[in-house]
């Protein structure tokens, strides 16, 4: 009788943001055969942040050194790390399959994109004034007038950052709250030149080699204002990257999970950003990815 093929690993994370390298990591450290894949940005969305908030080891760090540190870490565990992006992802048999690679257990970390305003001028003007990293963009800027777009974290960040090199930053925020950390809403409220558009929403963004303004719409009055800006920086929340998984578990956003992050399918784990429930922060990303390779282990183990 022949022999059923051998996977090439016990254990195959596709993406290495935080929640991938965690779990990546975690895997190795448990003895498990493990592959990691990216498809470009090793790091991920913690890439370029220039001053990480919120978590421990890290306050004030760069994103870059975090994610440097995490890298080696996994290297040195023992983690086959494979640069290149997974374009498919199927079931046969026992095992996930790859292009080359195969494993019974995957644990997709494939974290999320950042939401765009969608309006018009945007995407004509991306890269010429319209920028999702302050961190990489902001000095393009210096002493000049600039928008934010958004009331989370990520916006109030981002904005902080902004407003140490530019003239005025106006942040625009559809509700009338943040739900940014209250820190960052309390040293926002103390710069002279950070100022708020509230209950408003970007309609359009002219320019021509580059961004010259905003037409904004006040939501309660209808009334519409041309903000003058060289630059426009929306940060309105993230779309999980959920493409490769076709069938089951999605609810709408991220992918569903129990409490080992295991999706509906077998062997299919899913943590971090591209997760429903994501916390939204590093720790939580780091949590989810050793949760699961924690839970494979114990699968194994108990086998
Ligand atoms: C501007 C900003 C500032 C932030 N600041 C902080 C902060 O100060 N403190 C904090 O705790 N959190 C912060 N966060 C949140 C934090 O960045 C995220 O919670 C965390 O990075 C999510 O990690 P992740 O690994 O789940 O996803 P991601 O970071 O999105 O990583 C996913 C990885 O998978 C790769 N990938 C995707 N698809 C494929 C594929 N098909 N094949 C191969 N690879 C693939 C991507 O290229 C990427 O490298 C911030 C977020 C933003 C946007």
């Amino acid at each position: 009788m022949p022999r059923a093929p051998r996977a090439s690993h016990q254990v195959i994370v596709i993406g290495a943001g935080i929640a991938g390298l965690a779990a990546a990591a975690e895997a190795a450290r448990c003895s498990l055969k493990t592959a990691l894949f990216d498809d470009g940005l090793l790091g991920g969305l913690i890439t370029n942040v220039g001053s990480i908030h919120g978590h421990p080891d890290t306050e004030g760090g760069t994103g870059a050194d975090l994610v440097n540190g995490m890298l080696g870490a996994a290297l040195e565990a023992g983690v086959d790390y494979q640069p290149g992006a997974v374009t498919a992802l199927d079931r046969q048999g026992d095992y996930w399959r790859l292009t080359e690679s195969s494993a019974p257990n995957v644990i997709l970390a494939t974290g999320a994109e950042l939401r765009t305003l969608g309006v018009p001028g945007e995407a004509e003007l991306t890269g010429r004034g319209v920028s999702q990293c302050a961190f990489c963009d902001g000095g393009l800027y210096k002493g000049r007038d600039v928008a934010v777009v958004g009331g989370g974290d990520a916006a109030f960040q981002e904005a902080l950052h902004l407003a140490t090199l530019c003239a005025n930053v106006t942040m625009i925020l559809r509700g009338l709250k943040p739900r940014a950390r209250p820190a960052f809403v309390r040293q926002a409220a103390d710069l002279g030149n950070l100022h708020f558009r509230w209950q408003t929403e970007v309609r359009r963004i002219t320019g021509g080699d580059g961004v010259d303004a905003v037409q904004l719409q006040e939501l309660n009055s209808g009334e519409t204002e041309s903000l003058t800006v060289a630059a426009i920086f929306p940060f309105i929340g993230l779309v999980p990257r959920t493409d490769l998984v076709t069938a089951g578990c999605h609810d709408g956003g991220g992918l569903t999970v129990d409490q080992n992050m295991h999706t509906d399918q077998p062997g299919l784990y899913a943590v971090g950003a591209v997760r429903s429930g994501h916390g939204g922060q590093i720790a939580h990303a780091i949590a989810d990815g050793k949760t699961a390779a924690l839970a494979i282990w114990m699968a194994q183990s108990t086998r």
